[in-house]
């Protein structure tokens, strides 16, 4: 029986069986096979992420 994998690195698409370590990004909610990886997804998601968390306010 092959091990189905639990998750796909965003970045780059590679399965990430179950029992790897990974990076687990918990505001996207997505996986990635690690922090190389994240910050490949990261650069390419910034203005989403920017979006999504941060504003310009008044203070
Ligand atoms: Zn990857």
């Amino acid at each position: 029986m092959t091990a189905k994998p639990a998750a796909v690195c965003a970045a780059c698409n590679a399965n990430l069986p179950e029992g790897r370590s990974a990076i687990y990004d918990s505001l996207f909610e997505v996986y990635a096979c690690g922090s190389s990886c994240w910050s490949e997804w990261y650069a390419e998601n910034e203005a989403g992420y920017k979006r999504r968390w941060t504003e310009a306010v008044d203070l």
